[in-house]
Order: C-alpha cells, then sequence, then structure tokens
C-alpha cells in the first residue's frame, strides 16, 4: 500500500512503543437531529445518485432514500447472487424500470458500484479511504464479487494481520484515530466475510488502544466502527491475559532474570542486567501488553558490560521461544479457538 496512512507504515526505531496518544472521540451528539431535521427526514424524498443515475440502466437499486439505475446484466456478469435478486419480480417501478430495495447504506452501495463499472480507478495508487474501501469490500463479499473482493482486501492492507513479524511491526505504529477504526473494522468484516484468521492480531493490536476507545468505538469520516458487546468483552479480557503471559513467558526475564549455565561472570549477570531492561520498558504504559514483541538491545547489554554474551544469547533464545509459542496461543486468549480452527473457516 502506498498511503501516507498505510499501517504498514511504521516506525521501527523505537524499542518501546510511545504512549498511545490521547485521540480524541468525535462527538457523537453532533450528528445528532434536530426536531425539525428528524421530522423533515421523516418525508420520503428519494434522490437520483449522481454519476450512477445511467440513462439506458434497466433497474433501480434503492438504499436509503438514494436511487441507482443501473444495468441488470452488468451487475449480473459480476455476482450471480445480484443476478438472483434482480431477476425476482418487484412491484414498485420508476420510469418503467424495477425497483430493488436494498438494505445497505447509499454511501457503500455508491462506492461498490462505483468501483465496479470502473476497477482501473482502484489502482491509480492514490489515498485508500478506509471507510469506503470496508464500504466496497463489505458488498463485494456480501454479493460475492470475487475480484473486488481481493482487490479491496488487499488495498485495505488486512493481510498483515496473520503474521507475527508484521503484527509485531505494527504494534509500534503510531495509534492514530484512523488506525484504531481501521483496527475495529478488521475485526468486524473479519466475523462478517468469515475471514476469522484476521482477529488474533487485530484484538492484540486492540489491546493496545485506551478503554475508552475498546467500548465506546471510533468514528472516521461520520462513520462509527465499534466492537460488538461480546467482543469488546473479549478484548479486555483478552488483554488481562497477555499482561500474565507476559509476565510470566514473553517477558519474564524483567521480574527474575536468570543467568546461564554457562555464564563467564560468575552469575552475577542477573542481578546487573535488571536496571538496564527496566529502563527499556520506563515510557510503555503499564496496561499495554507488549506480549509479542522481542527486547533488541541484547548485544548493547553485552558491550556496556552489563551481563555476558552467554547469558544474553540465552535469555535472547528463550524470549523468542516464549513469544513463537505465544503467538500460536493468541486466538486462545481472546477464546476464538486455535489457528487451524479459524483457518478452517475461510472462505
Ligand atoms: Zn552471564
Amino acid at each position: 500500500m502506498s498511503t501516507s496512512s498505510s499501517p504498514e507504515r511504521v516506525s521501527q526505531s523505537e524499542e518501546e512503543p510511545r504512549p498511545a496518544k490521547r485521540a480524541r472521540l468525535e462527538q457523537q451528539d453532533a450528528t445528532k437531529q434536530s426536531p425539525q431535521s428528524a421530522l423533515i427526514s421523516t418525508v420520503p424524498s428519494h434522490t437520483k445518485a449522481e454519476g450512477l443515475w445511467l440513462d439506458d440502466g434497466s433497474v433501480i437499486l434503492l438504499a436509503e432514500s438514494t436511487q441507482f439505475r443501473v444495468h441488470r446484466t452488468v451487475l449480473s456478469m459480476h455476482s450471480p447472487i445480484l443476478a438472483d435478486i434482480l431477476n425476482k419480480p418487484v412491484g414498485d417501478r420508476i420510469e418503467g424500470c424495477p425497483v430493488f430495495p436494498l438494505s445497505s447504506s447509499a454511501r457503500d452501495v455508491t462506492n461498490f458500484l462505483k468501483y465496479l463499472y470502473d476497477p482501473l480507478d482502484l489502482d491509480t495508487g492514490g489515498k485508500v479511504v478506509y471507510p469506503v474501501m470496508f464500504g466496497v469490500l463489505h458488498l463485494s463479499a456480501k454479493y460475492g464479487v470475487s475480484k473486488l473482493r481481493s482487490k479491496s482486501f488487499s488495498l485495505l492492507g488486512l493481510q498483515v494481520l496473520t503474521s507475527l513479524e508484521s503484527v509485531n511491526k505494527l504494534r509500534y505504529a503510531e495509534l492514530t484515530p484512523e488506525m484504531m477504526w481501521w483496527l475495529i473494522q478488521a475485526i468486524n468484516i473479519g466475523r462478517e466475510i468469515n475471514m476469522l484468521e484476521l482477529l488474533p492480531g487485530a484484538f492484540y493490536l486492540c489491546c493496545a488502544m485506551p478503554t475508552e476507545f475498546i467500548l465506546r468505538g471510533v468514528s472516521l469520516d461520520g462513520v462509527e466502527a465499534r466492537l460488538s458487546v461480546g467482543d469488546r468483552a473479549s478484548c479486555l479480557l483478552g488483554r488481562d491475559r497477555l499482561l500474565d503471559v507476559q509476565q510470566q513467558e514473553t517477558w519474564s526475564f524483567l521480574y527474575n532474570p536468570q543467568a546461564s549455565s554457562a555464564c563467564t561472570d560468575d552469575k552475577r549477570c542477573s542481578s546487573r542486567i535488571l536496571k538496564p531492561l527496566w529502563q527499556s520498558c520506563r515510557y510503555s504504559p503499564l496496561t499495554t501488553p507488549r506480549t509479542l514483541s522481542v527486547y533488541r538491545y541484547w548485544d548493547d547489554l553485552v558491550d556496556d558490560k552489563y551481563c555476558c554474551r552467554n547469558c544474553s544469547d540465552k535469555l535472547r533464545e528463550d524470549q523468542e521461544i516464549a513469544v513463537e509459542g505465544a503467538w500460536k496461543k493468541l486466538p486462545e486468549y481472546f477464546s476464538l479457538g486455535s489457528w487451524e480452527d479459524l483457518r478452517g473457516h475461510g472462505t
């Protein structure tokens, strides 16, 4: 992805993450309608979609109050599911065309149809607008438009959630409102399109979000992203488990460093390394898991004579093994079963 906001664009120079920025929640009240506007909105007032009211179109899709005059043949060519829908008899007609009401938002239908008619627009290399592209992925999956589904999935960069290495890189990315929105929607779309393999990595990264955003969600471009009640609980319970695993396994040397049996300094390394190790964590919030991260400065500890080479090699190897084990168990921490279970659901 070439966008400036890409979740793959991360700072790898830090050992420890900066404290998450206290991003501002959009004022939900600001979107509430006044009594007058609420009254007006109850009056049916359909509008023709700009750019998607095609004079030679043969069917009309109705999403919320927006009408789209498009071609049955074009839609049917891309989607057998839409072909079935558009072949059903309907009662309403406008300008002689049958009208098919859809349950999706006008915004999502607009973007879906735009890229269905002009897929080359997806390859312009411009900034990916997440609310737009998640809507396209949602509808292309719903209607079985496989190429558009694959393309939108790829543009959203969701595949990075399925490997330990890329999840660890994202762990050090700045946690902007846009990033948090992307993470929450990754969980929601993963469930919706049955790509459950996305969930463990997304949950792990969501655990780094301030609790208020896990509970209340985040808005981006007027589109709210919020976890289900069950997933909010899974995230918070999983965070507790991750912090336990971090203390007991992947970062246990912070609490109980063990010198190597081959220590060349009479096993005094174990007490000397505590101070620099803790200093490296001093900017990391205590409730933010870094269970899958690895310490990167073992060589510096040896160079600065905080420990011998044998001890640093042993601690490094122990942590790498522990992190691999924690990654394998990551789905279990969020009550998702095993990786095999999740991959078995892939479509
Ligand atoms: Zn030693």
